[in-house]
């Protein structure tokens, strides 16, 4: 008899970006010819710098060739790549980060989802909502989230509501969770954390024995000051905080895979007799067993992002995508719309005008002005009434979309 995990049918086949294709899909059927503008599912569409091209075409050099060949590599990553790391994403920033406390893998996603592997599933997880579906879809994968409730809440998971109304900061939990969940800057809001809101974070996490699982994959959108770029910024974070990081998002890696995670070694778990357990060592024991490294070309060409010339085309490729990011913005505010995020991250998080939900905003714009926008209910219920524009499209799309939205006059329309 074949037995399943019987927690993956708890989980809704409706997947939120095949339900938007199946209604752009449909919509296409009738108007074959609708010229639709996606700003929906959060790709890039800028091509991967140069300097990262030639760091793949060295990589695939070497692989020809058997004095350079490389074959299987260390499952925690190169150290021609975690040296980089570890001296440009954190020594620049006066943080100590040993090479060993990093894991290069081909990305966030699967890290952010596997990190659970070595946790309890009896721990009880808090994040924040709206969120990144994955920390929810795989904690109920593992058991740990209890049952869906008719609300669309999970019973075992504690919520911390991130709307307008609390200015997106969330209330620390009242309900003593193990796991926490932070992803700043955020997706979906494109909301952050000053450096003294996190703070708040650690020092609750230091004081209930819990754990943060800190996603940073936006962190080079960051343009203020005051917002920290890593949460080991925070004095006290590397004892209770695992740091999730990726080139996807900064480099145009979404298709070429490379990201990293970050568990230093003063963080401790507990086993049932109450023993301290390094979770670095149950990464390590973890990652040996199940993951067989990112390829060698790829961290090749991630090696490549932290040259001079690596540094310079990716800040360009950050500064098209947020004046795609300033001029949704701008835009959508003049269109009498309420927005947030859009200045430390490429998601713009807008108000749904009147009492529309965000479903019918998302007929409404799909329809009336052929946009393609994610609805904000999507990611949790706290979203529902908002509604999420990335701005990794291409520049003309950005402005042709902000321009039919405009001349759609929004506000006139719900009255
Ligand atoms: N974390 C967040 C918050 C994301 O939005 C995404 C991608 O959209 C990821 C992680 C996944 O990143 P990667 O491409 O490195 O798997």
């Amino acid at each position: 008899m074949i037995r399943i995990n019987e927690n993956f049918t708890k989980l809704s086949s409706a997947y939120l970006f095949s339900e938007i294709a199946r209604k752009i899909d449909a919509y296409r059927k009738v108007h074959p010819d609708a010229p639709i503008i996606k700003m929906g599912i959060g790709d890039v569409t800028r091509p991967i710098c140069a300097a990262a091209i030639e760091g793949l075409r060295k990589g695939v050099a070497d692989e020809a060739d058997e004095k350079t060949f490389h074959g299987y590599g260390p499952e925690q990553g190169y150290s021609f790549l975690t040296e980089r790391i570890s001296r440009y994403d954190y020594a620049a920033r006066g943080i100590e980060i040993a090479l060993d406390e990093i894991f290069v893998s081909d990305g966030a996603k699967s890290d952010t989802g596997n990190i659970g592997d070595i946790l309890s599933t009896s721990n009880k997880v808090a994040l924040t909502d709206p969120v990144y579906p994955v920390y929810i879809d795989t904690n109920v994968m593992a058991g740990r989230a209890g049952e869906r409730m008719p609300d669309g809440k999970w019973s075992n998971i504690e919520y911390l509501p991130c709307t307008a109304d609390n200015d997106f900061i969330p209330a620390l939990p009242t309900g003593k969770p193990d796991m926490i969940y932070l992803c700043y800057p955020n997706n979906p809001t494109g909301t952050t954390l000053k450096r003294d809101q996190l703070a708040e974070w650690v020092d609750y996490a230091r004081a209930n024995g819990a754990l943060i699982l800190f996603d940073s994959a936006y962190e080079a959108y960051i343009s203020e000051d005051d917002v920290p770029h890593s949460i080991y910024e925070i004095p006290g974070a590397k004892e209770v905080a695992i740091e999730f990081r990726s080139f996807s998002k900064t480099a145009g890696f979404t298709g070429l895979r490379c990201g990293y995670t970050v568990i230093p070694k003063e963080l401790k778990g507990v086993d049932g007799q109450g023993n301290a357990v390094s979770l670095n060592a149950l990464w390590n024991r973890r990652q040996c067993t199940k993951f067989n490294g990112a390829s060698y070309i790829v961290q090749r060409a991630a090696q490549a992002l932290y040259t001079p010339e690596g540094q310079r085309q990716v800040a360009e490729t950050i500064a098209y995508y947020m004046r795609n990011a300033k001029i949704l913005r701008e835009g959508l505010a003049e269109a009498g719309l309420e927005v947030f995020g859009g200045i430390n991250a490429p998601y713009i998080w807008v108000k749904t005008p009147g009492a529309m939900t965000s479903w019918q905003f998302f007929d409404k714009l799909l329809h009336e002005c052929n946009v393609v926008g994610t609805p904000g209910v999507g990611f949790g219920p706290s979203g529902e009434g908002y509604f999420r524009l990335t701005a990794f499209g291409r520049y003309d799309d950005t402005c042709e979309a902000v321009d039919r939205l405009k001349r759609l006059n929004l506000l006139a329309s719900t009255k």
